[in-house]
C-alpha cells in the first residue's frame, strides 16, 4: 500500500493539541515495542517517525497526516522501567485526556511486542476503551522474531488474554508481513467514524 504520509505537529500538553479537522487513530504501546518503525513501515517511508535509541525519550504526541484523509498520532510510549515517577503521573493524566476527550479519535492501534505478549497495562487499557466505545486493532510487533508456529501460538494467546472478538495481527516492519492487514483494520475503524 502505498500512502504519502505528512508530519503535522507535536503536543507535549492538551493546550498544545491542533484542531480536530480529520478524524484520528491513535498510535499506543509501551515503550520500545518497535511504534516508531512500524509506523515507518506502516507509511513507507523511512524516518518519518523518528526511532527512539534512548526509549521513553519521546513523550510528545505527534500528528500525521495520511493521503491527506486522516491523521495517525502517535502517541508517547508507556511502562518504560527508567521514567521517574514525574513522568509517570504525567504520562496517564495526557493520554487519557487524548483518548477520552478526543472528538476526532475513531479508533486506536494497540501494538504489543509478541515476545513480551499481554502485561498488566493492556489488561487495563482494552476494557477501559470498551467502556468509551473506542475500536481498537491490536498488532503483535516483530513478528520476525518468532518461528511462525509460535507466531500463530501468540496470536491466540493475546486474542484470548485480551477477551478480543478479532485476532491480532502479527506483523513485522521488518519483513511486512501484517502492514497489510493492520491498513485493513484501521481502514475499517475509519469507515465507520
Ligand atoms: P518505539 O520505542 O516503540 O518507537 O520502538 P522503535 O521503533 O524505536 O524500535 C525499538 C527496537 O525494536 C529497535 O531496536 C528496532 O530496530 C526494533 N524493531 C522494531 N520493529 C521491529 C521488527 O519488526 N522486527 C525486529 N526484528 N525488530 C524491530
Amino acid at each position: 500500500m502505498k500512502v504519502s504520509a505528512r508530519f503535522v505537529t507535536s503536543a507535549a500538553a492538551p493546550a498544545d493539541f491542533p484542531p480536530s479537522l480529520l478524524p484520528e487513530l491513535a498510535v499506543v504501546g509501551r515503550s520500545n515495542v518497535g511504534k516508531s518503525t512500524l509506523l515507518n513501515a506502516l507509511v513507507g517511508h523511512a524516518g518519518l517517525a523518528r526511532t527512539s535509541r534512548t526509549p521513553g525519550r519521546t513523550r510528545l504526541l505527534n500528528w500525521f497526516e495520511i493521503d491527506g484523509k486522516f491523521h495517525l498520532v502517535d502517541l508517547p510510549g508507556y511502562g518504560y522501567a527508567e521514567v521517574n515517577k514525574d513522568m509517570k503521573d504525567s504520562w496517564r493524566p495526557l493520554i487519557e485526556t487524548y483518548l477520552g476527550k478526543r472528538e476526532a479519535l475513531a479508533g486506536v492501534l494497540l501494538l504489543i511486542d509478541i515476545r513480551r505478549g499481554v502485561q498488566e497495562e493492556e489488561l487495563d487499557f482494552i476494557p477501559w476503551l470498551a467502556e468509551k466505545a473506542l475500536p481498537v486493532v491490536v498488532a503483535l510487533t516483530k513478528a520476525d522474531k518468532l518461528p511462525k508456529h509460535k507466531r500463530t501460538l501468540e496470536v491466540m494467546k493475546a486474542k484470548k488474554d485480551l477477551g478480543l472478538k478479532r485476532d491480532p495481527v502479527a506483523v513485522s516492519a521488518q519483513s511486512g508481513e501484517g502492514v497489510a492487514q493492520v491498513w485493513q483494520g484501521l481502514a475499517k475503524i475509519l469507515e465507520k467514524k
